[in-house]
């Protein structure tokens, strides 16, 4: 090493120390070691391509005016880089190359086992207004790990909602996207027993070189760091080292960050430092499309009403909802039955304790309707103009949308294949017709109340 180098370089460091913030200190000038000065130029080197790319994209301006004010005279800067697999570096997002990683000197670490499942993509996902937000960031973050301002991203709700699902997703896609090379899934929970393995085994520096090794790192259920605070701090520095270095983190937990209890100050002002999104438990629309997504996954023919059936019944939580599908379909294959409204109840009885005794049928009602209004069922779903039968249709559209949990569109279907906004249009008849007429009001509860006690 050339003396004038460092000298020159010492002298530069100096300066620049009060310039820029510690850590930014520690992570990007630290590590460039001066080589000589040849003929009005320092050469430094610098541990990677990435590391050149970044000071260059971010650090130019402020070293020539260092290094002007060091030599008065102008000197110039030159890089040199080393490749060597100890010494790589960060992959911050400005120094990202936009094209994909392709390979060569500065990928020749092995790839790491990520601990991904690869069913958990965001083609397998179905996007609802409860998932929306979380979906988009989701994939922003697939797209650039790191390269967003959405650092941490955490994705926050109940159970079963699709946290690790999308969670994975992230990962998987950055993978074969290569957007990230290295990816680690995790959960907070293997992380607390990993750590507490290391420290037995005295392996701790291998315990955090993992974790610190990689583009991408996903968290699940953060929760269950509360009140764990050796693990805590463990994860402070480990979430500290790769933020810094500008590797992307996910998170996920079971509520919003400021209602983690148990947590350290410090620790959840940094979960609060990025993104937080959300998810809600799905609506019926996103439930049905869900099932329906699930249905056709596994290949099988299963009727929307059944499907329908199943979501209307199963509101909070869409592993209960899978869960559902699958017993239907063993129910089925097993007892050598098809699959039935019926079928489902029994499921559903199983499953959720719920007793589909007392349900009342879209059929029930056009029966009973047409019993009281003096019309036959088959009018009922037929074509029929006749006063008297398109107001019985009417009225049993409206007890169906009152009555059932069936969608518009089912009912539409089960009255002839009628579109949904000849149900909505008929509900709004009815309603408007039985706020004036009393005698249409009191059959419609007849025809209610017939229908119920008919049920037991
Ligand atoms: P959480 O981690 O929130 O408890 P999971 O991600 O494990 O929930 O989701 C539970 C199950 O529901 C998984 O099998 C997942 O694939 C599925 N799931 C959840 N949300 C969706 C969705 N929007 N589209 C498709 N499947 C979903
Ligand atoms: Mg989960």
């Amino acid at each position: 090493m050339d003396q004038s180098a460092t000298k020159l370089w010492g002298e530069c460091l100096d300066i620049i120390k009060n310039r820029v913030p510690d850590q930014t200190y520690e992570t990007w000038f630290k590590p460039i070691k001066p080589v000589h000065v040849v003929e009005e130029k320092l050469t430094v080197e610098v541990p990677s391509q990435f590391f050149y790319e970044w000071i260059e994209n971010h650090y130019k301006e402020l070293l020539g005016s260092v290094l002007k004010q060091v030599t008065s005279n102008g000197m110039k800067l030159a890089y040199s880089v080393v490749f060597s697999e100890e010494s790589e570096t960060p992959v911050p997002p400005a120094a990202r190359p936009k094209q994909p990683y392709s390979g060569g000197a500065t990928n020749r670490r092995q790839q790491v086992d990520s601990y991904l499942n690869e069913r958990y993509t965001f083609e397998n996902f179905v996007q609802g207004d409860n998932n929306e937000f979380a979906r988009a960031a989701a994939l922003a973050i697939a797209e650039a790990p790191g390269g967003t301002s959405f650092n941490p991203l955490v994705i926050y709700g109940g159970v079963g909602l699709g946290k690790t699902h999308l969670a994975q997703a992230i990962g998987n896609k950055s993978l074969a996207d290569r957007t990230a090379r290295r990816v680690l899934y995790t959960s907070s929970e293997k992380f607390t027993l990993e750590f507490i393995n290391s420290i037995k085994n005295n392996k701790t520096t291998e315990f955090s070189e993992q974790y610190r090794n990689v583009d991408l790192l996903l968290v699940d259920d953060v929760q269950f760091f509360q009140k764990k605070e050796s693990t805590q701090e463990q994860f402070f520095h480990t979430f500290n080292a790769l933020y810094q270095s500008g590797k992307q983190i996910v998170l996920t937990s079971d509520r919003a960050p400021k209602e983690l209890s148990g947590m350290e100050e410090r620790l959840l002002s940094r979960f609060q430092a990025g993104l937080i999104a959300d998810i809600q438990p799905p609506d019926l629309e996103t439930r049905i499309a869900i099932l329906q997504h699930k249905a056709q996954e596994d290949g099988i023919e299963i009727g929307y009403d059944i499907l329908e059936f199943l979501a209307a019944n199963i509101t909070s939580n869409v592993r209960e909802l899978e869960g559902s599908l699958i017993r239907l379909l063993a129910l089925s294959s097993l007892s050598n039955t098809d699959i039935t409204i019926d079928l489902a109840k029994k499921v559903l009885r199983e499953t959720i304790g719920k007793s589909f005794s007392n349900t009342v049928s879209i059929d029930d009602i056009q029966n009973t309707t047409g019993e009281v209004m003096g019309v036959t069922e088959s009018e009922i779903i037929g074509k029929g103009r006749k006063m008297e039968v398109a107001l019985a249709r009417q009225v049993a559209m409206y007890l169906c949308r009152d009555m059932t949990s069936s969608s518009l569109k089912t009912i539409g279907l089960h009255f002839g294949g009628r579109d949904h906004s000849t149900v909505v249009h008929a509900c709004k008849v009815i309603d408007e017709k039985m706020a004036e007429d009393s005698a249409l009001r009191n059959q419609i509860k007849s025809i209610k109340h017939k229908i119920e006690i008919s049920q037991f």
